[in-house]
């Protein structure tokens, strides 16, 4: 962190700043212009609190200079991390998650499976637990929806991810999933954060909508200091002011997350558009852009999907659009 005192700063506060830098146990470095004092904080600046040195008088501006994250970040962990769910190894090799929003009834579900694992996809996604906007919509068919999802992975071979809302299931979802999504909502849920990070499963850690790349890298820090390092990041499109899409997928997110943070990245071309139409071409910008593999909606009949219809895409969409990025990643190799 970089203190500037305001010009006329009396010497009693600049030694005030000095202290209270002393006392938080870092060293200060000072240095008086002919304006203004500068003090550098020598130390991990992470662990003090920056308003009580912004808020000391004759402060003009504390600037931190560490980012907000620290173990997922490449300065700390240069090789990206790979993190291996059912025979696929996630951050060497592309990936195709694929399945409805929500787990539907056992058959439809089982077969919608079977469609997308011959349409190539190798991780089946599906909501049990489903953080809806509105409480008269459909939440999902939650222990039951579980059950169904161990059913898939019984008859299909594919590993599951399905959403965690609540560090309370951690141990029920755990019993039934092979990677704990995190959504979009509970990006910022850092109780449950926390917990799984004392987990050993996998977690793709969805960004939150208004979330900033640090915003989101800090969330998934939170997992991996304690100890569980299987973060597989995934844009899944953000708030702007554009409305002709649900949301506005951020591309740019996807190699700068890369090359900020040792994990893998996945998109969500689904949420993050909004619309069918629009989810091949962005799944196709999306593996050029570097992602590591795609999450996306996918049923045999979209327009009698329980939610997120408009988004969801058939598996013979979804067979062309695996065709695509993997020759779009083979010209990249
Ligand atoms: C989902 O994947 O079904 C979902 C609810 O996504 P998000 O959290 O990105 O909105
Ligand atoms: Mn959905």
């Amino acid at each position: 962190m970089v203190v500037v005192m305001k010009s006329g700063a009396s010497d009693q506060q600049v030694q005030a700043v000095i202290d209270r830098i002393r006392d938080c146990g870092m060293e200060a470095h000072v240095s008086k212009g002919t304006e203004r004092t500068i003090i550098g904080l020598v130390g991990d600046e992470r662990q003090v609190d920056f308003d009580s040195i912004a808020a000391l008088a004759g402060v003009e501006q504390a600037m931190p200079i560490l980012r907000p994250y620290k173990y997922v970040s490449r300065n700390v962990h240069p090789e990206t991390v790979t993190i291996q769910v059912g025979d696929v190894s996630v951050g060497k090799e592309l990936v195709f998650m694929a399945g409805p929003c929500s787990v539907e009834d056992e058959d439809t579900t089982l077969r919608i499976a079977e469609a997308i694992r011959k349409a190539g996809a190798q991780v089946f996604r599906g909501g049990a637990y489903k953080p809806r906007t509105s409480p008269w919509s459909f939440q999902g068919l939650r222990e039951e929806g579980l059950r169904i999802l161990s059913k898939v992975r019984d008859e299909t071979g594919m590993p599951i991810v399905t959403e965690i809302m609540d560090a309370a299931d951690i141990q029920i979802v755990g019993e039934h999933a092979d990677v704990y999504q995190v959504g979009m909502r509970n990006m910022r849920n850092y109780t449950l954060l926390n917990e799984l990070g004392n987990t050993s499963k996998p977690v793709l850690l969805k960004r939150g909508d208004s979330a900033t790349l640090e915003e989101w890298l800090a969330a998934a820090d939170y997992i991996f200091r304690n100890g569980n390092h299987g973060v597989i990041l995934c844009e899944r499109g953000i708030r702007t002011f554009e409305n002709y899409t649900r949301n506005t997928l951020d591309l740019s997110a996807i190699p700068a997350a890369r090359s900020e943070a040792c994990l893998p990245v996945l998109a969500d071309p689904s949420h993050g558009t909004g619309r069918a139409d629009l989810v091949e071409p962005m799944s196709k910008a999306a593996v050029a852009a570097g992602a590591d593999g795609l999450m996306l909606e996918v049923h045999t009949e979209p327009q009698r999907a329980w939610s997120d219809g408009r988004q969801t895409v058939t598996p013979e969409a979804l067979r062309n659009i695996i065709d695509a990025c993997r020759r779009i990643r083979d010209i990249q190799a």
